[in-house]
């Protein structure tokens, strides 16, 4: 069955096509409609009109953004067939008003929307279904926080959902009927608070007590902190800290939007859940000094043994921190020793031709 088809030089799928509308096979280049959903299950699709010189001619498959638009093809489908009579609206993507959620966007576009034509005491005012593919890269997190600000419940798919061009809607019932992680509804979940977000980005709920303080957690540590992936943090406790403003009306602390005016009464404060698991400070070792040139970019990586090091993203720095269990080891990477008795250098590296040279001390890499 064919999910795919053109229309006005656009790619289009079965569910945004209304019934009777001419659209092209991109296989054949012959005119296909759009039918379905069916009882059976089956959902809707294009398919080539009687008597076209189409002959057996399956469509195609299309590249993987293809792939994606036709599960959001099925997901629609199989929620009309669900809830069919009960709904205003069924849609591929939909862009939902965001603006009034604590999250920067001001809109979202849901993968397949349903909005209820009475708001349902369990699901809210529609359901959503965010269909998971290829690491397509929302924020599960502030997406589901958006949508259940919204009053609307979110499902989050995955291509396990699908099965002979079905969407298992079972799957979504189960879900639900289980408040299972990939299921949320305003009747069973809040909106996940955006600041108890784990490094796994999965959603923790559960967190009654405040997760950011003005007084600091371990006043038995000097701290150092250093910018470490996008966090301010102490490399010898873990402490993180991070801008945040009060809300005196909510009695709590929000993060607040990139450039708006909240932005400019924030506070530096101390994260709780960085230190969950305190860890005794570590004793810092450094070796060399920082390079007067940049100051080191770190990002954070795992080596085999799960220990965690930064690296610096400096091109030709090479810079490390390592985290070891009771000490952490600052390298700055500055050559100790000069090659050739020459002072030592700060490279300045600058591509030349094919090799890396120094334009202060000339050293090649
Ligand atoms: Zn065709
Ligand atoms: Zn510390
Ligand atoms: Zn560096
Ligand atoms: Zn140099």
């Amino acid at each position: 069955m064919p999910f795919i088809a053109r229309k006005d030089d656009r790619t289009v799928i079965p569910e945004e096509v209304g019934d009777g509308e001419d659209v092209i096979c991109p296989s054949c280049s012959e005119q296909m409609r759009a039918r379905g959903p069916f009882e059976n299950g089956t959902a809707r699709h294009f398919y080539h009109l009687a008597g076209s010189d189409a002959g057996d001619c399956n469509g195609v498959s299309g590249g993987e953004s293809d792939t994606h638009r036709k599960l959001k093809s099925l997901a629609v489908s199989a929620l009309r067939q669900k809830y069919d009579g009960q709904y205003t609206r069924c849609v591929p993507e939909a862009a939902i008003d965001v603006s009034q959620t604590e999250t920067a966007p001001e809109q979202r576009q849901a993968d397949a929307f349903l909005e209820f034509t009475e708001e349902n005491r369990f699901f809210g005012r529609g359901i959503i279904v965010e269909v998971q593919y290829r690491n397509e890269g929302k924020d599960v997190q502030a997406t589901t926080h958006d949508y259940l600000s919204q009053n609307f419940s979110v499902y989050w798919a995955t291509p396990d959902d699908f099965q002979n061009d079905r969407f298992l809607i079972d799957q979504l019932e189960e879900a639900f009927n289980t408040g299972n992680e990939d299921a949320y509804s305003p009747y069973q979940d809040e909106p996940p608070s955006l600041t108890s977000r784990d490094q796994t980005g999965k959603i923790s709920y559960g967190k009654e007590r405040p997760q950011f303080t003005r007084e600091d957690p371990v006043p038995d540590c000097s701290h150092a902190f250093v910018d470490i992936g996008g966090r301010r943090r102490c490399i010898r406790c873990d402490l993180c800290t991070e801008n945040r403003v009060f809300d005196p009306q909510r009695q709590q602390f929000y993060r607040p939007k990139p450039h708006s005016e909240a932005e400019t009464d924030a506070e530096l404060l101390y994260d709780l859940e960085s230190v969950e698991e305190p860890v005794s400070p570590r004793r810092i070792e450094e070796r060399g000094e920082e390079p007067s040139i940049h100051s080191h970019d770190w990002r954070v990586n795992y080596n085999g043994r799960q220990e965690e090091w930064c690296t610096c993203s400096w091109s030709g720095c090479e810079a490390t921190i390592t985290l070891e269990l009771d000490r952490v080891v600052i390298d700055h990477a500055v050559d100790a020793t000069p090659d050739d008795g020459r002072p030592k250098c700060d490279h300045v590296w600058e591509e030349l031709g094919f090799t890396t040279v120094c334009t202060e001390c000339g050293k090649e890499r």
